[in-house]
C-alpha cells in the first residue's frame, strides 16, 4: 500500500494483491483502512503471489486496475467487470495525488513492470521480482527517498535446499529472483544520496532469514546509513513515513 495526502484528499494505491478478499480486508484493517480507501491497484506481473487476489477484490469494490498489456494478455479472462488501464515503461501514470513510473525488469513473466511512486515530493522505488540487475533498473531506482527491494534468497541456502535442481535454476537464474547478494549489489550501485529507508521484501521462507537479508542490505548502505527494515510474509510491515 502506498498512501499520500494533499490537502484534505488522500490517495491510497495497492501494489499487487496475492491474497483472497477476506485476508486482504484483514490486512487493510490492520493498517487502519477499508476497501473504500483504496483508490486503485497497480499490478507488476501475472504470477499468482502478485495477481491472485487483484481482480476479485477490484470487482467487489469497483476499484480500477493498472497493468501492462503483456500482463493483461495473461490475465484477461479474470478481468470481466473490472476497469482496466494499460501502462508501460517510460510513460508515467497518475492515480489521484500519486504518480507512478513503470520500468521493465528481467523476470519470467510476459511483460513485468516495477514502479517508482511519488507524491511530487518523496519518491519510493519498488523492485520485488527480478533475476538480475540491469543499468535500466539501477537508473530507475536512483535518487529515491525509500526503497522496497526484493531479498528472495541467500545463495548458499538456496544451493543447500531440498528444492529440485530445475527450481533452483529458475529462482537463481537471470529471470528469477534477487538473492540478498544481488540486492546488495543493486543498492551499492545506485544513487543513495536521498535514501532514508530500505525495506527488504519478498523473502523466501525456505531459503532466507531476516538476519541474512538485513546484514546484506546494511553492508551496502552508503554514507548516510539508511535504515534497513525487513518485511515478514505473515505480517508485512506497518506504515512507514517517508519525508522528501
Ligand atoms: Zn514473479
Ligand atoms: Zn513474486
Amino acid at each position: 500500500m502506498i498512501s499520500a495526502a494533499s490537502g484534505t484528499t488522500r490517495t491510497t494505491v495497492m501494489l499487487d494483491c496475492g491474497f483472497g478478499i477476506r485476508e486482504t480486508e484483514r490486512r487493510l484493517a490492520r493498517l487502519g483502512m477499508g476497501p473504500a480507501d483504496v483508490t486503485g491497484i497497480v499490478v507488476t506481473h501475472e504470477h499468482q503471489d502478485h495477481v491472485g487476489g487483484v481482480f476479485k477484490f477490484a470487482r467487489r469494490h469497483s476499484i480500477p486496475v493498472w497493468l501492462s498489456f503483456g500482463t493483461y494478455q495473461a490475465v484477461r479472462d479474470d478481468c470481466n467487470g473490472v476497469s482496466v488501464h494499460f501502462c508501460r515503461d517510460g510513460d508515467q501514470l497518475a492515480i489521484g495525488g500519486l504518480a507512478f513510473s513503470p520500468y521493465t525488469v528481467p523476470h519470467d513473466a510476459r511483460e513485468p513492470l516495477q514502479y517508482v511512486a511519488t507524491d511530487g515530493q518523496a519518491k519510493l522505488g519498488v523492485l520485488t521480482d527480478a533475476g538480475q540487475s540491469t543499468p535500466h533498473l539501477v537508473q530507475a531506482l536512483s535518487g529515491c527517498n525509500a526503497l522496497m527491494l526484493e531479498c528472495n534468497h541467500d545463495r548458499q541456502m538456496l544451493a543447500d535446499s531440498a528444492y529440485p535442481p530445475s527450481l533452483k535454476r529458475r529462482i537463481g537464474g537471470a529471470y528469477g529472483h534477487l538473492s540478498n547478494q544481488t540486492a546488495a549489489e543493486i543498492l551499492a550501485a545506485l544513487d543513495q544520496s536521498r535514501l532514508q529507508k530500505i525495506i527488504g521484501a519478498h523473502l523466501s521462507s525456505q531459503n532466507n532469514t531476516a538476519e541474512l537479508a538485513h546484514a546484506a542490505l546494511c553492508n551496502a548502505t552508503g554514507a548516510n546509513q539508511a535504515e534497513v527494515i525487513i518485511a515478514c510474509q505473515q505480517e508485512g510491515f506497518d506504515w512507514i513515513e517517508i519525508a522528501a
